[in-house]
């Protein structure tokens, strides 16, 4: 079969190899459409070295359709139209042993730590198999994955009905959790970042958001005069690299000093650099802060959503690229973060 393989570092090309089997249990999914995500972007640059070997077929979020199911496999049929939770959890460290499975001390994802969807089919056991309605189409089904982390995030901060909400970095994550947001709260949603472009996608999706360039405007300010002097109730920290604005707190402070008192911060980021806080600033509110890690069953939620068609998420999508094209999706991402968001990859 094709598949688009990460030989070295910076280099993704269309390479022949091995079709995966089809072991007892597992479903053989011929794949769509497949994401190129920000973790994709880190490993293709080496960053998740040495979690990850090479050569590596990258791909954790992708969707496509069943080609074939395996012995025992009851309930998924040839044809019907599927994503893949890629999460593996161990089931015997002590955070899976109370169910906390993103807190999995060895948590592998397809894609990332064995071979993924950047291919024309991916084998996997049948538990990780989601059904998506026949008219969702094969695009937005390639996002669900994405989707899950957004909402799975709401689900980790309590997100509630009436909550106003801070989202720093409006970037793929940022991104799903405005999505995920908007089917709980129906208070005011406010985006911050430091490229127009990328709030410019926000407000197309949905039009009521408030969006703050944290270069023209002082978020803190301007979230105190939205709120009435209160604060945000959560606050979602999405940038996950260093970014230094001149006259502004780091992302993860901007979010402790936007938050009511008695608010959340919930942190995303995956920055390799240390965040300085004042805690001082967390206490006197006795705020909470907390973190959030790919996602435990959210999928469902996200594909009754589309389902619904109470998610639009076209916006997010800024390009579609073939697998041989797959090297170019990479160079756009880190090229022209502006205009790019999430690249898809028709296979
Ligand atoms: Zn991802
Ligand atoms: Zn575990």
């Amino acid at each position: 079969m094709k598949a688009a393989v990460i030989k070295e570092y910076g280099k993704i090309s269309l390479e022949e190899v091995k079709k995966p089997g089809l072991p007892v249990g597992n479903v053989m999914v011929k794949v769509r459409y497949a994401s190129i995500c920000g973790s994709d972007q880190h490993i293709f640059k080496g960053e998740f070295h040495p979690r990850t070997t090479l050569p590596l077929i990258p791909g954790h979020e992708f969707a496509g359709v069943i080609e074939a199911v395996g012995k025992d496999v009851k309930n998924l049929f040839p044809g019907e139209k599927v994503t893949v939770d890629p999460i593996i959890w161990c089931g015997k460290c002590a955070a899976c042993k109370v169910g906390h499975y993103p807190a999995c001390t060895s948590l592998k994802l397809v894609g990332i730590d064995l071979d993924g969807g950047f291919a024309e089919y991916v084998s996997v056991p049948a538990h990780m198999i989601f059904k998506v309605p026949g008219h969702v189409s094969d695009e937005f089904a390639a996002l669900i994955e994405i989707l899950s982390i957004g909402f799975h995030a709401s689900s980790r901060a309590g997100l509630e009905k009436h909550d106003d909400v801070l989202i720093i970095g409006c970037g793929k994550v940022g991104q799903s959790i405005l999505h995920a947001a908007k089917t709980i709260t129906n208070g005011k949603i406010i985006m911050a970042d430091i490229l127009n472009e990328r709030l410019a996608i926000a407000s197309s999706a949905f039009p009521d958001i408030i969006t703050i360039n944290t270069r023209t405007i002082d978020p803190i300010v301007k979230i105190k005069e939205l709120t009435n002097g209160k604060g945000v109730d959560v606050a979602f920290e999405a940038v996950g690299h260093e970014v230094t604005v001149e006259g502004r707190f780091n992302p993860i402070r901007t979010c402790i000093n936007a938050i009511k008192g008695g608010g959340k911060v919930c942190v995303l980021g995956l920055s390799d650099h240390p965040s300085e806080i004042l805690f001082k600033e967390l206490i006197w509110k006795e705020a909470r802060i907390l973190t959030s890690r790919v996602s435990h069953g959210e999928f469902a939620k996200v594909i009754e959503a589309l389902d619904e068609g109470t998610l639009n998420p076209e916006s997010m999508i800024t390009g579609v690229l073939n697998l041989e094209d797959a090297q170019k999706g990479f160079e756009l991402l880190e090229r022209e973060p502006a205009k790019n968001l999430k690249i898809l990859i028709k296979v």
